[in-house]
């Protein structure tokens, strides 16, 4: 069976933990988009990590974890991560990347940096790992894939092509050192090295593991609302952020996700800029953050302080709807316990209309927040197992939540670690 675990939100919504925890039913996770731009914190036996390339599974022995040929890949990032987990005692675990992955050039995050210093004030707020021109590459069809590297003459021809072009713009564009092609060359060679043990048809291997029923998990990174296509373009990511890519990213047919499982924040954080309609600030703000996540809600790659809100309905249901979600994991619900009362945004007001439909980005500017509120249940829930045991107040934010986004609540996450979840139904 071939399970999806996506975001609904803006990211950070804990699809790390969700992941780690259901792996241990599962042979097989995949991530199948994004690169190490963004980051999965867990927290598990072996101590607190960071993950940004592999996926969330790597903790077991029984697994196998793949870099789809949707990835990102940034193979010295990826050497380095497995050995970080070596150093902290993970056994090794078995990884295998796709020959159809692409590979993230060193001149694709100096472009990022410098294109992000151009644009000053007016930028995307990129973590300048070099994701949106290596997603340009791969679409404008100069981008390198891994089974290029295993052809020599052919690398040395395309690298010397490609540099020409970049070169114009390291020259006349960003007034910065030219690339040498014959460096850039030897660089995919040391790539080659680095990458050869791990790489497989990573489709094929997926064709027979579904043959033989196995369990494989497809892992997102960032939320519906980051998807180029459906989040709040321009400020969103370059790569697909849905379930549906999963088949794409991964080289699996669409109809074998089954399960969309699509984990929800139990209130609203974000990265980088863009409208944000239930945003807080001030002490309301600052007091949330600090609150927040696991050790205040800081970005796991960048450090950047989280921009915080209240749970927005609005944008969730819409998030949930274009993921397909089967079923949502309610998030970070353990954190809201300081409060005295929790404001929902159920509708967003644009030119004097209230709607629940979430618009196109240029009425997303406009739009206000409506809120309802609900009491808080002052206490802490860290700890229960029993759904029942919940506070009657939280059990109706959780089917307040529910109701306003249209998906079942299996799961209540309240607390980081790999056990702190209530299963519901
Ligand atoms: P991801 O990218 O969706 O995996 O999310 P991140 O890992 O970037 O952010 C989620 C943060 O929340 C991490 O620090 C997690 O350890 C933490 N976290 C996940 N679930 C819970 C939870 O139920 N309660 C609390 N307090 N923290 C959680």
């Amino acid at each position: 069976m071939v399970r999806a675990i996506v975001g609904a939100n803006w990211g950070d919504e804990g699809k790390g933990k969700i992941t780690d925890m259901l792996a241990k039913e599962s042979d097989i996770i995949i991530r199948f988009q994004g690169g190490s731009n963004a980051g999965h914190t867990i927290i598990n036996d072996y101590g607190k990590f960071a993950l940004h390339l592999l996926p969330s599974g790597v903790f077991y022995s029984h697994t196998t974890s793949i870099i789809g040929n949707g990835v990102a890949l940034n193979i010295p990032y990826l050497l380095k991560e497995i050995k970080d987990l070596e150093s902290k005692g993970v056994p090794t675990p078995k990884i295998l990347v796709s020959d159809r992955a692409q590979i993230m050039m060193p001149y694709h995050i100096l472009l990022d940096t410098y294109e992000e210093a151009r644009l000053a004030g007016n930028s995307f707020g990129s973590t300048k790992s070099g994701i949106a021109p290596f997603y340009s590459d791969k679409y404008a069809k100069i981008g390198f894939q891994v089974s290029e590297l295993f052809d020599k003459e052919y690398l040395k021809e395309k690298v010397e092509r490609v540099c020409e072009l970049k070169n114009v713009l390291f020259e006349h564009l960003y007034h910065k050192p030219k690339l040498n092609p014959e460096k850039v060359y030897q660089t995919l060679l040391e790539y080659r090295d680095m990458v050869e043990p791990y790489v497989c048809d990573v489709s094929a291997y997926l064709h027979e593991a579904i043959k033989e029923e196995k369990n494989i998990l497809l892992e997102g990174q960032l939320g519906s609302l980051k998807d180029p296509d459906h989040g709040i373009y321009p400020m969103v990511t370059s790569s697909s952020t849905l379930a549906a890519y999963g088949a794409i990213g991964a080289g699996i047919p669409p109809y074998e996700i089954k399960n969309i499982t699509v984990v929800v924040k139990a209130y609203s954080s974000a990265v980088g800029a863009g409208a944000f309609v239930s945003e807080i600030f001030g002490e309301e703000g600052d007091e949330l953050r600090r609150r927040g996540g696991d050790g205040g809600e800081f970005g796991a790659t960048t450090g950047r302080p989280r921009r915080m809100g209240w749970f927005d309905a609005v944008a969730t249901r819409y998030g949930c709807r274009i993921q397909g979600a089967t079923e949502a994991v309610l998030t970070v619900l353990d954190v809201l316990g300081y409060l005295e009362e929790l404001p929902i945004c159920v509708g967003y007001e644009i030119d004097g209309k209230v709607t629940k439909d979430f618009p196109t980005t240029r009425e997303l500017e406009k739009a206000k927040p409506v809120y309802k509120k609900l009491p808080g249940w002052k206490s802490e829930i860290r700890g229960i197992k029993d759904y029942r045991d919940l506070p009657q107040e939280c059990k109706d934010y959780i089917d307040t939540i529910e109701q306003e986004i249209g998906v079942p609540i299996t799961m209540v996450s309240n607390g980081p670690g790999r056990d702190e979840i209530i299963r519901r139904k």
